[in-house]
């Protein structure tokens, strides 16, 4: 399995990294510990491994905790863990708070240079200036103001300090916009989930990543493209200080249809309680596409298909549950479920008058899959659905079992109440057009929950201007209640089954207290009644 991980590895990423050399590549996966990891981040984690290992160099995962304002200890929990399900390990794990003082130190190398100021101009009218290229009025405080700002009212988080924020002195009027002057720290009195209160100021993105990045040994940055324009202003950094250069390597970031990848939104579900959490079967994390049954090698092989291409794309998601269908279809055992609602009972007549166990197998073109137990019975259970398309006197194939011949259909108006049949077991089930689902109709069999979802939202893809909020889909979870065979009792949580003519189900809660929950399983093909 892993030998053919590795080869389709190959195959789709053929791509160098430009300016690498073998055994000295180190790169890096710097997720912020806001939130879960979703499938944006799986592209991120997995590219930044693939150059790593081709390369025989290192693979640095880096939490990247410099807003006390959004991260906490759950999430970077949470994000350790499903990289470890995704089976992706770093040679060396480390924080960007590990380098707070280094950071502050040159922060200060950078205002003593003349390269910084601070700035209390109110955050609208900085916005302003820099959409029109204006000076600030600060643009031109001498070394020593900006210093005793920084290292006496910043750093101590004052009155004064808090009005502030340290800007690079770059280009005001910088066609490239994100030249003008950008915001390099900020002061923060919330406490840090690694550091407390030991800090009030703290380093922004764009001055903590070049920094880190240099001072950790990083010689390829792997940056999703919406941030090329910060390319320069990165570069800029680390030639102000001194630091060694790093390589930027832009990748694009991947889009769902329907779907929202940013964290700050999917915690707003969180918060409204359009989701039960960051696992809800609804969601685009790992979490919650792995609970709605999607497997890890299918989220794997998925990324690495699409490669790292340039170009923004709106993918769907029925490519990837397709290739998901692939990886469960030759494993997953088959049981049977009949719907409850108008379930149709069916006497056979010549049917065993108490109830028989048999044998079969779970999968029929894979016997290591096992056998299962198969109740037969005078008194079974099949379809509506399934009973509306019979006729009197037509011979059918019971899966499983054999040939039946209905006797009699009884009806109420177009819903059939019950049927009369009997056994046809010497008929060739090759000389029926209709294979049926049905279910010994006794006390051993298992109520569930046949669950299906929809997306969150109703919008395609969201234009700039749009506000999720406005595109909120009312209705996402459907439940059909059903009844399955004995087997299912078994199952325990994650299990990947089939009910066979219904689709793939992934096991949510199993059996207890007379009842199962399963997540009906996209296969990027079927609309399934079951949503
Ligand atoms: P979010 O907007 O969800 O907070 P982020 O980009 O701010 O996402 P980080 O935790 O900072 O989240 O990201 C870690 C890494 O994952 C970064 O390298 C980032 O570029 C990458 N990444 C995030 N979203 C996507 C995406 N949709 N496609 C590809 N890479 C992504
Ligand atoms: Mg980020
Ligand atoms: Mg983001």
């Amino acid at each position: 399995l892993s030998k053919g991980k590795k080869e389709s590895h190959k195959a789709n990423f053929e791509i160098d990294l430009p300016n690498a050399e073998m055994g000295k590549v180190v790169t890096r996966f710097p997720p912020e510990p806001s939130g879960y990891l979703h499938i944006g981040h799986v592209k991120a984690a997995i590219l930044n491994e693939y150059f790593a290992h081709s390369y025989k160099g290192k693979l640095i995962v880096r939490f990247d905790d410099t807003n006390p304002t959004k991260e906490n200890v759950e999430f970077q929990d949470a994000i350790l863990e499903d990289l470890e399900l995704l089976g992706i390990k770093g040679d060396m794990m480390t924080y960007s708070s590990d380098y707070f003082e280094k950071m502050y130190d040159l922060a200060v190398k950078l205002i003593k240079d003349g390269n910084a100021y601070c700035d209390d101009t109110p955050l609208e009218k900085m916005r302003e200036e820099r959409m029109v290229g204006e000076p600030s009025t600060r643009r031109d405080r001498t070394v020593e103001e900006n210093l005793k700002i920084f290292t006496e009212e910043m750093k101590n988080g004052t009155e004064e300090g808090l009005k502030n924020c340290l800007r690079a002195k770059i280009d005001y009027k910088a066609l490239n916009k994100a030249l003008r002057d950008p915001v390099m720290y900020r002061c923060n009195l919330l406490p840090h989930h690694r550091t407390g209160t030991q800090w009030k100021v703290y380093p922004t993105y764009d001055f903590c990543s070049p920094v880190v990045d240099s001072i950790e040994g990083v010689t390829h940055a792997l940056r999703t493209n919406e941030y090329r324009d910060r390319n320069a202003q990165y570069d800029w950094v680390l030639q102000a200080l001194n630091l060694r250069k790093v390589h930027i390597w832009d990748f694009s970031r991947i889009n769902f249809v329907r779907t929202l990848l940013s964290k700050r939104k999917l915690q707003w579900f969180v918060d409204k309680h359009y989701v039960s959490n960051w696992d809800d079967p609804r969601f685009p994390t790992i979490r919650g596409v792995t609970r709605r049954g999607m497997t890890v090698e299918g989220l794997r092989n998925f990324i690495i298909s699409q490669g790292p291409s340039r170009n923004i794309i709106n993918l769907d998601w029925s490519v990837l549950w397709a290739l998901n269908k692939k990886i469960i279809d030759p494993v997953a055992p088959r049981f049977t479920a009949v719907d409850a609602q108008n379930a149709v009972p069916v006497t056979l007549v010549n049917g065993p008058a108490t109830p028989a166990k048999e044998e079969r197998p779970k999968h029929k073109k894979n016997p290591e899959v096992g056998t299962k137990e198969l109740i037969l019975s005078g008194s079974v259970l099949i379809d509506q659905a399934d009973a509306q398309e019979l006729n009197e006197s037509e011979e059918v194939t019971f899966m499983d079992w054999g040939n039946v011949i209905v006797d009699k259909i009884e009806k109420d108006g177009e819903i059939v109440k019950s049927i009369h049949a009997k056994l046809h077991l010497e008929g060739d089930f090759r000389k029926t057009s209709k294979k049926l689902t049905w279910l010994a109709n006794t006390d051993d069999k298992v109520s569930v929950d046949m669950v299906n979802f929809d997306h969150l939202i109703t919008k395609d893809k969201l234009e700039e201007g749009d506000n999720f909020e406005d595109f909120i889909t009312p209705e996402t979870e459907f439940r059909t209640k059903g009844y399955a065979d004995l087997n299912v009792r078994s199952l325990k949580e994650g299990d990947i089954i089939q009910f066979e003519r219904k689709g793939y189900f992934r096991v949510d809660e199993p059996y207890a207290n007379g009842k199962a929950v399963l997540f009906y399983i996209p296969d990027g093909k079927t609309v399934s009644k079951y949503g």
